[in-house]
């Protein structure tokens, strides 16, 4: 359980005002200068050290990342946020953006600095149009102090300008090269890899692209240090996380804990407990639509972080909580997912344009329970032709959801059909 001095985001709920005052108040942009000057490697280092895992769903080392950016380069750098937060059940960079806005731009101004970047760029989710709001106010402000602009290499030693940029309301313009595509006034087509943004990303410049929690986490462990990041939580799966529990529960809510926490405990401790009491629990999915759902057998003691959910066949993904009680019919809430998921496709490789919709169809009569119990099978085989032959992870991301409801959930499958037969 996160210690109260532990807590990162003091201001997740908007208790006080998100403006660069009331920022400084809790701390943020404190000694920014003198922190800059310990060097890009210093910084890469201690955001290394601390064992910081990229929030967005990849859980890949942030530190390592920024590493990746070449040292020389005769072509300009940028830094990107990613803050297309799109994924169904993840809401927790719509507070940070709304409620604590200085400590991304903060972040970005350390990120920026490591990998060489002057231009950074905040790709923000088009229907988070009150958080563009805000946050474009915090940008102002940042402008003001000279923290950003021209001034800003006197002020906090690092010339850097940031802007804004909407989206248009595409999922997938969260998949990062697809953000990039988008950025540049194209369709939002993920590329394929490589070549890697660090060596050929925006403008086929080197560049960097992180989560909004990522970054918003760094200037807090630059100031307090890569060992007190890295105590909290368990190895390899350090630091706070922002969980956001919605779905089957008393109290759905946002909340900063400790990595690795049980889930039955973040639940209970935090939204309420289970609708009905836990034993009415009937399935979770842990990390965002495109993680496989986990039965109540598993979520009584499996704990939130990367490690222990990829070790029950599933993933800490975004971290969006999605709680279905025993009243859940599951098929019809897998089936509304692989709706999404085929609405969403991009349409650029056949197998996730038509494997999507038809997983969808096949989903659809699964639900009516009009369809024979081989088609399980042909179903699973439809999810494992998309599963790692697409351009992007998309594909993966749509089949997920499916696998994990058969792998789980068969024979609730299977007496639906038998059901239906005997009805005639
Ligand atoms: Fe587009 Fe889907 Fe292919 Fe990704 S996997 S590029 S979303 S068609």
């Amino acid at each position: 359980m996160l210690k109260p001095q532990d807590r990162i985001f003091t201001n997740l709920f908007g208790d006080s005002p998100s403006n660069l005052k009331a920022s400084q108040s809790r701390g943020d942009w404190h000694g920014v200068k003198e922190i800059i000057q310990k060097g890009a490697d210093w910084i890469i280092e201690e955001v290394k050290a601390s064992g910081l895992r990229g929030r967005g769903g990849g859980g890949f080392s942030t530190g390592m990342k920024w590493s990746f950016m070449p040292k020389k380069s005769e072509k300009p750098h940028y830094f990107l946020i990613n803050a297309d937060e799109s994924e169904p059940g993840t809401c927790k960079d719509r507070d940070i953006l709304r409620n604590e806005p200085h400590k991304l731009l903060e972040g970005i101004a350390y990120a920026s600095f490591a990998i060489g970047a002057n231009t950074a760029y905040i790709y923000v989710r088009g229907e988070y149009f009150r958080e563009a709001e805000v946050l474009q106010a915090a940008i102002n402000e940042a402008y003001s102090a000279g923290f950003f602009g021209k001034n800003s290499e006197k002020t906090i030693g690092w010339s850097l300008d940031v802007y804004l940029h909407r989206g248009a309301g595409a999922y997938i313009c969260g998949e990062e090269s697809a953000l990039m595509e988008s950025l540049e006034g194209k369709k939002g087509f993920p590329r394929l890899k490589p070549p890697f943004p660090a060596q050929s990303g925006l403008y086929g410049c080197p560049t960097t692209i992180n989560n909004v929690e990522s970054i918003a986490v760094v200037p807090t462990i630059l100031r307090r240090g890569a060992n007190w990041f890295a105590g909290i939580g368990r190895p390899n799966n350090t630091g706070t996380k922002i969980f956001c529990i919605s779905g089957h529960v008393n109290k759905p809510c946002n909340i900063e804990e400790e990595m690795g926490i049980p889930l039955r405990e973040l639940i209970e401790k935090h939204a309420g407990g289970v609708r009905g009491g836990w034993d009415n629990l009937k399935a979770i999915i842990p990390g965002g639509s495109s993680v496989p759902l986990l039965p109540k057998s598993i979520c009584d003691d499996v704990l939130m972080d990367f490690d222990s959910l990829r070790n029950v066949q599933s993933g800490l993904g975004t971290a969006a909580v999605i709680v279905m009680d025993q009243s859940t019919d599951i098929i019809k809430a897998i089936a509304r997912l692989s709706k999404f998921y085929m609405h969403e496709s991009c349409g650029q490789c056949s197998p996730c344009r038509e494997g999507t919709g038809w997983m969808w169809r096949m989903m659809e009569r699964l639900v009516k329970g009009q369809a024979e119990i081989s088609d399980i099978d042909l179903l699973q085989n439809v999810s494992k032709q998309i599963e790692g032959h697409t351009i992007c992870l998309f594909g993966d991301a749509a089949a997920w959801p499916v696998q994990g409801l058969i792998r789980h959930f068969r024979p609730e499958i299977e007496a639906r059909i038998k059901q239906a037969i005997a009805h005639g």
